[in-house]
Protein backbone atom coordinates (compact mmCIF):
# COMPACT_ATOMS: atom_id res chain seq x y z
CA UNK A 1 0.00 0.00 0.00
CA UNK A 2 1.36 3.44 -0.57
CA UNK A 3 1.84 6.15 1.82
CA UNK A 4 -0.65 7.92 0.24
CA UNK A 5 -3.00 5.63 0.48
CA UNK A 6 -2.44 4.36 3.74
CA UNK A 7 -2.97 7.97 4.64
CA UNK A 8 -6.68 7.86 2.86
CA UNK A 9 -7.54 4.70 4.48
CA UNK A 10 -6.66 6.20 8.35
CA UNK A 11 -8.43 9.26 6.73
CA UNK A 12 -11.42 7.43 6.49
CA UNK A 13 -11.61 4.72 9.04
CA UNK A 14 -9.05 6.14 11.53
CA UNK A 15 -7.37 3.70 12.48
CA UNK A 16 -5.41 5.68 15.02
CA UNK A 17 -9.06 5.93 17.03
CA UNK A 18 -7.71 3.54 20.07
CA UNK A 19 -6.42 6.09 22.16
CA UNK A 20 -4.51 8.88 19.93
CA UNK A 21 -6.41 11.91 19.87
CA UNK A 22 -6.19 13.20 16.10
CA UNK A 23 -7.30 16.63 16.59
CA UNK A 24 -8.17 18.53 13.50
CA UNK A 25 -10.24 15.60 11.66
CA UNK A 26 -14.29 16.79 11.05
CA UNK A 27 -17.20 14.74 11.44
CA UNK A 28 -19.80 16.59 9.04
CA UNK A 29 -22.51 14.23 9.34
CA UNK A 30 -24.68 13.42 12.84
CA UNK A 31 -27.90 12.45 14.03
CA UNK A 32 -28.84 13.24 17.48
CA UNK A 33 -32.27 12.50 19.16
CA UNK A 34 -34.12 15.40 17.53
CA UNK A 35 -34.44 13.30 14.53
CA UNK A 36 -33.99 9.57 14.12
CA UNK A 37 -30.52 9.54 16.58
CA UNK A 38 -30.39 8.18 20.06
CA UNK A 39 -28.05 10.81 21.66
CA UNK A 40 -28.02 14.03 22.97
CA UNK A 41 -26.10 17.06 21.30
CA UNK A 42 -24.36 17.00 24.85
CA UNK A 43 -23.47 13.39 24.25
CA UNK A 44 -22.43 13.23 20.75
CA UNK A 45 -20.09 16.43 21.44
CA UNK A 46 -18.42 14.38 24.30
CA UNK A 47 -17.76 11.69 21.99
CA UNK A 48 -16.81 13.62 19.71
CA UNK A 49 -14.10 15.14 21.79
CA UNK A 50 -13.53 11.74 23.07
CA UNK A 51 -12.18 10.67 19.48
CA UNK A 52 -10.08 14.11 19.06
CA UNK A 53 -12.58 15.35 16.72
CA UNK A 54 -11.54 19.11 15.96
CA UNK A 55 -15.30 20.32 14.02
CA UNK A 56 -18.36 18.09 14.21
CA UNK A 57 -21.86 19.23 12.01
CA UNK A 58 -25.04 18.13 13.48
CA UNK A 59 -27.32 17.34 10.49
CA UNK A 60 -30.12 15.91 11.80
CA UNK A 61 -33.04 14.67 9.73
CA UNK A 62 -35.59 17.87 7.88
CA UNK A 63 -34.84 19.61 11.13
CA UNK A 64 -31.90 22.32 12.75
CA UNK A 65 -33.88 22.05 16.20
CA UNK A 66 -30.46 20.27 18.12
CA UNK A 67 -28.00 23.22 16.56
CA UNK A 68 -28.48 25.53 19.23
CA UNK A 69 -27.46 22.99 22.00
CA UNK A 70 -25.18 21.44 19.95
CA UNK A 71 -23.57 24.79 19.29
CA UNK A 72 -23.16 25.22 23.01
CA UNK A 73 -21.75 21.92 23.80
CA UNK A 74 -19.24 22.52 21.26
CA UNK A 75 -18.01 25.51 22.08
CA UNK A 76 -17.40 24.33 25.96
CA UNK A 77 -15.56 21.73 24.43
CA UNK A 78 -13.26 23.63 22.27
CA UNK A 79 -14.56 22.40 19.09
CA UNK A 80 -15.81 23.66 15.69
CA UNK A 81 -19.17 23.33 14.62
CA UNK A 82 -21.33 23.37 11.66
CA UNK A 83 -24.82 24.21 11.82
CA UNK A 84 -26.64 21.79 9.73
CA UNK A 85 -29.12 19.58 8.12
CA UNK A 86 -29.98 16.41 5.87
CA UNK A 87 -32.98 16.91 3.63
CA UNK A 88 -34.53 13.83 1.91
CA UNK A 89 -35.13 14.96 -1.91
CA UNK A 90 -35.38 13.22 -4.62
CA UNK A 91 -34.32 13.51 -8.67
CA UNK A 92 -35.41 11.91 -11.63
CA UNK A 93 -37.44 9.31 -9.47
CA UNK A 94 -34.45 8.61 -7.21
CA UNK A 95 -34.26 9.61 -3.36
CA UNK A 96 -31.33 10.92 -2.70
CA UNK A 97 -30.47 13.20 0.67
CA UNK A 98 -28.83 16.37 0.60
CA UNK A 99 -26.96 17.77 3.49
CA UNK A 100 -27.06 21.59 4.20
CA UNK A 101 -23.56 23.25 5.69
CA UNK A 102 -23.87 26.80 7.44
CA UNK A 103 -27.35 27.66 6.80
CA UNK A 104 -28.90 30.21 9.15
CA UNK A 105 -30.92 28.63 11.18
CA UNK A 106 -33.52 30.90 11.80
CA UNK A 107 -34.07 31.51 8.14
CA UNK A 108 -37.87 32.04 7.07
CA UNK A 109 -38.57 29.95 4.46
CA UNK A 110 -36.00 27.05 5.71
CA UNK A 111 -38.00 26.97 8.85
CA UNK A 112 -41.36 27.52 6.91
CA UNK A 113 -39.91 24.37 4.16
CA UNK A 114 -38.66 21.87 6.96
CA UNK A 115 -41.87 22.52 9.11
CA UNK A 116 -43.90 21.29 6.10
CA UNK A 117 -41.80 18.05 5.73
CA UNK A 118 -41.80 17.31 9.54
CA UNK A 119 -45.50 17.37 9.27
CA UNK A 120 -45.43 14.83 6.43
CA UNK A 121 -43.27 12.60 8.59
CA UNK A 122 -45.87 12.64 11.40
CA UNK A 123 -48.62 11.89 8.70
CA UNK A 124 -46.45 8.90 7.02
CA UNK A 125 -45.90 7.43 10.47
CA UNK A 126 -49.49 7.14 11.55
CA UNK A 127 -50.12 5.41 8.06
CA UNK A 128 -46.88 2.81 8.76
CA UNK A 129 -48.68 2.33 11.90
CA UNK A 130 -52.68 1.73 10.60
CA UNK A 131 -50.58 -0.60 7.94
CA UNK A 132 -48.88 -2.53 10.91
CA UNK A 133 -52.72 -2.41 12.81
CA UNK A 134 -54.23 -3.75 10.06
CA UNK A 135 -51.58 -6.84 9.80
CA UNK A 136 -52.77 -7.34 13.34
CA UNK A 137 -50.01 -6.16 15.47
CA UNK A 138 -51.15 -3.66 17.90
CA UNK A 139 -48.58 -1.00 17.71
CA UNK A 140 -50.06 2.35 19.58
CA UNK A 141 -49.18 5.82 16.82
CA UNK A 142 -48.94 7.81 19.99
CA UNK A 143 -46.27 5.10 21.95
CA UNK A 144 -44.22 5.80 18.60
CA UNK A 145 -44.58 9.91 19.05
CA UNK A 146 -43.68 9.42 22.84
CA UNK A 147 -40.71 7.97 22.15
CA UNK A 148 -39.55 9.69 18.94
CA UNK A 149 -39.99 12.78 21.16
CA UNK A 150 -39.42 15.12 18.31
CA UNK A 151 -40.86 16.80 15.41
CA UNK A 152 -38.93 14.80 13.04
CA UNK A 153 -39.98 11.31 13.23
CA UNK A 154 -38.74 8.74 11.38
CA UNK A 155 -39.01 4.64 10.36
CA UNK A 156 -36.56 4.07 13.22
CA UNK A 157 -39.16 5.32 15.97
CA UNK A 158 -41.29 3.04 14.32
CA UNK A 159 -39.29 0.08 14.73
CA UNK A 160 -37.83 0.66 18.46
CA UNK A 161 -41.58 1.24 19.23
CA UNK A 162 -42.02 -2.35 17.83
CA UNK A 163 -39.21 -3.48 19.90
CA UNK A 164 -40.46 -1.67 23.59
CA UNK A 165 -43.92 -3.28 22.70
CA UNK A 166 -41.94 -6.41 22.82
CA UNK A 167 -43.67 -6.77 19.18
CA UNK A 168 -40.41 -7.27 17.51
CA UNK A 169 -36.75 -8.44 18.88
CA UNK A 170 -34.49 -6.20 16.78
CA UNK A 171 -34.34 -3.11 14.81
CA UNK A 172 -33.51 -5.88 11.14
CA UNK A 173 -36.38 -7.73 12.00
CA UNK A 174 -39.13 -4.68 12.30
CA UNK A 175 -37.50 -2.78 8.88
CA UNK A 176 -37.99 -7.32 7.38
CA UNK A 177 -41.55 -7.94 8.33
CA UNK A 178 -42.67 -4.04 8.13
CA UNK A 179 -41.01 -0.89 7.08
CA UNK A 180 -38.28 -1.58 4.13
CA UNK A 181 -39.18 -0.63 1.16
CA UNK A 182 -41.68 -3.43 -0.78
CA UNK A 183 -43.07 -4.40 3.22
CA UNK A 184 -46.36 -4.09 4.27
CA UNK A 185 -45.80 -1.20 5.98
CA UNK A 186 -43.97 0.86 3.94
CA UNK A 187 -45.39 4.46 2.79
CA UNK A 188 -44.12 6.60 0.18
CA UNK A 189 -42.83 9.82 1.19
CA UNK A 190 -43.51 12.77 -0.51
CA UNK A 191 -39.81 14.34 -0.55
CA UNK A 192 -38.93 17.87 -2.07
CA UNK A 193 -36.80 17.84 -5.45
CA UNK A 194 -33.34 18.79 -4.81
CA UNK A 195 -33.27 21.29 -6.72
CA UNK A 196 -35.44 22.60 -4.63
CA UNK A 197 -33.48 21.73 -2.35
CA UNK A 198 -29.87 23.31 -3.28
CA UNK A 199 -32.21 26.38 -4.19
CA UNK A 200 -33.74 26.39 -0.31
CA UNK A 201 -30.19 25.71 1.23
CA UNK A 202 -28.72 28.40 -1.18
CA UNK A 203 -31.58 31.13 0.08
CA UNK A 204 -30.73 30.58 3.44
CA UNK A 205 -26.90 31.24 3.10
CA UNK A 206 -25.60 27.57 3.17
CA UNK A 207 -23.66 24.96 0.96
CA UNK A 208 -25.71 21.78 -0.68
CA UNK A 209 -23.99 18.73 -0.76
CA UNK A 210 -24.94 15.15 -1.69
CA UNK A 211 -24.99 13.04 1.10
CA UNK A 212 -23.72 9.11 0.65
CA UNK A 213 -23.77 8.73 -3.36
CA UNK A 214 -22.29 5.44 -2.64
CA UNK A 215 -25.89 4.03 -1.28
CA UNK A 216 -27.98 6.11 -4.31
CA UNK A 217 -28.30 5.31 -7.78
CA UNK A 218 -27.62 9.25 -8.72
CA UNK A 219 -23.84 9.26 -10.24
CA UNK A 220 -25.35 10.07 -13.44
CA UNK A 221 -27.31 13.35 -11.69
CA UNK A 222 -24.23 14.65 -10.20
CA UNK A 223 -23.00 17.05 -13.31
CA UNK A 224 -26.70 17.91 -13.74
CA UNK A 225 -27.15 19.02 -10.06
CA UNK A 226 -23.51 20.55 -9.65
CA UNK A 227 -24.66 22.59 -12.50
CA UNK A 228 -27.66 23.62 -10.44
CA UNK A 229 -25.87 24.79 -7.73
CA UNK A 230 -24.60 21.21 -5.88
CA UNK A 231 -21.40 22.75 -3.56
CA UNK A 232 -19.99 18.97 -2.68
CA UNK A 233 -19.73 15.52 -2.32
CA UNK A 234 -19.82 13.35 0.97
CA UNK A 235 -16.75 11.45 -0.62
CA UNK A 236 -15.94 9.59 2.77
CA UNK A 237 -19.26 8.15 4.81
CA UNK A 238 -18.94 4.69 6.63
CA UNK A 239 -20.91 2.24 4.22
CA UNK A 240 -18.37 3.71 1.42
CA UNK A 241 -15.38 1.11 1.11
CA UNK A 242 -12.18 2.92 -0.24
CA UNK A 243 -12.20 2.51 -3.75
CA UNK A 244 -15.71 4.57 -3.59
CA UNK A 245 -14.76 6.54 -1.65
CA UNK A 246 -12.03 7.58 -3.76
CA UNK A 247 -14.10 7.58 -6.78
CA UNK A 248 -15.98 10.52 -5.62
CA UNK A 249 -12.56 12.34 -4.94
CA UNK A 250 -12.23 12.24 -8.21
CA UNK A 251 -15.59 13.21 -9.33
CA UNK A 252 -15.36 15.79 -7.16
CA UNK A 253 -11.94 16.93 -8.47
CA UNK A 254 -13.04 16.58 -11.70
CA UNK A 255 -16.02 19.14 -11.35
CA UNK A 256 -14.81 21.23 -9.22
CA UNK A 257 -16.93 19.97 -5.93
CA UNK A 258 -16.14 20.17 -2.46
CA UNK A 259 -14.99 16.95 -0.60
CA UNK A 260 -17.05 16.36 2.55
CA UNK A 261 -17.13 13.13 4.85
CA UNK A 262 -19.04 11.83 8.64
CA UNK A 263 -19.77 8.82 9.67
CA UNK A 264 -23.86 8.97 9.90
CA UNK A 265 -23.83 8.09 13.49
CA UNK A 266 -27.28 7.64 14.75
CA UNK A 267 -26.07 6.91 18.43
CA UNK A 268 -26.70 3.68 20.28
CA UNK A 269 -29.13 2.68 17.57
CA UNK A 270 -27.04 0.17 15.66
CA UNK A 271 -25.09 -0.97 18.91
CA UNK A 272 -21.92 0.44 18.18
CA UNK A 273 -21.57 4.38 17.88
CA UNK A 274 -20.31 5.38 14.86
CA UNK A 275 -18.85 8.69 15.39
CA UNK A 276 -15.22 8.74 15.05
CA UNK A 277 -14.93 6.17 12.36
CA UNK A 278 -14.72 8.59 9.81
CA UNK A 279 -12.69 11.32 9.87
CA UNK A 280 -12.60 14.40 7.32
CA UNK A 281 -8.90 15.83 6.66
CA UNK A 282 -8.38 19.39 7.86
CA UNK A 283 -7.56 20.20 4.35
CA UNK A 284 -11.18 19.39 3.14
CA UNK A 285 -12.72 21.01 6.14
CA UNK A 286 -11.20 24.17 5.48
CA UNK A 287 -11.85 24.38 2.13
CA UNK A 288 -15.66 23.87 2.85
CA UNK A 289 -15.28 26.67 5.59
CA UNK A 290 -13.42 28.90 3.60
CA UNK A 291 -16.10 28.82 0.75
CA UNK A 292 -19.07 29.01 2.95
CA UNK A 293 -17.68 32.47 4.23
CA UNK A 294 -17.04 33.52 0.64
CA UNK A 295 -20.45 32.83 0.00
CA UNK A 296 -21.64 35.04 2.74
CA UNK A 297 -19.40 37.65 1.78
CA UNK A 298 -20.41 37.34 -1.82
CA UNK A 299 -24.50 37.73 -0.45
CA UNK A 300 -24.03 40.38 2.19
CA UNK A 301 -22.07 42.66 -0.69
CA UNK A 302 -25.05 42.15 -3.01
CA UNK A 303 -27.41 42.96 -0.77
CA UNK A 304 -25.49 46.29 0.09
ZN1 LIG B 1 -28.94 9.98 4.50
ZN1 LIG C 1 -27.75 10.83 7.78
Amino acid sequence: MSPESRNQKSEIRGQSAAGIPTSGYADLHLHSHYSDGTFTPEEIVARGKKHGLGALALTDHDTVEGCEAMAIECAKAGIEFVVGTELTSEHRGNELHILAYYVDPNNERLVREISKFQIVRQQRIREMVAAINKLGVPLNADDVFALANCRSPGRPHVARALIKAGLCRTLDEAFERFLKKGRPAWVPKAKMSALDAIQLIHQAGGLAVMAHPGLNRTDESIPELADAGLDGIECFHTKHPLVTSSRYVEFATKLNLLVTGGSDCHGMSKGKPLIGTVRLAREHYDKLKARAAEKKTSTTNAHQ
